[in-house]
């Protein structure tokens, strides 16, 4: 990737495009662009306050503890998704559920059975952090 390439991927990704966008764009393959936007992103943030991804374009997402997780990284992602999931496009049919591992409320469809508000908190309640006593 040539130096340009790298500054066009910043430019865009700041604009709020999504990988998918920014590669067919500058036409450089997803998983270049992608790599490249997460060695950036760990370049210039902590890893420690970077948890989850976002559900579009993967980007690693940060939220302070005891907020809603934020599922995107910006609005464009946001929409991006709902553009790609018209199915779950009728909030009426969805019901609040509690997550069983932090507590946060969220709005799940009843047929998806979840439990937990983000996969994060399924492996963090699954494989770690939460111990019951025996
Ligand atoms: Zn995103
Ligand atoms: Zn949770």
């Amino acid at each position: 990737m040539t130096k340009e390439q790298q500054q066009a991927i910043i430019r865009l990704k700041n604009g709020g495009l999504s990988l998918s966008q920014i590669s067919t764009r500058l036409g450089i393959s997803r998983n270049t662009v992608k790599s490249f936007c997460q060695r950036l992103q760990a370049a210039t943030q902590p890893t420690t306050e970077t948890k989850g991804t976002c559900e579009q374009c993967g980007l690693p997402l940060r939220f302070r503890e005891g907020h809603a997780h934020p599922r995107f990284c910006s609005d464009k992602c946001r929409t991006a998704w709902w553009n790609t999931h018209p199915e779950q496009l009728s909030p009426s049919a969805m019901v609040e559920v509690r997550c069983v591992c932090c507590g946060i409320a969220f709005r799940s469809f009843p047929s998806r059975h979840r439990s937990y508000c983000s996969r994060q908190c399924y492996i963090r309640a699954r494989y770690g952090g939460i111990r019951h006593a025996e």
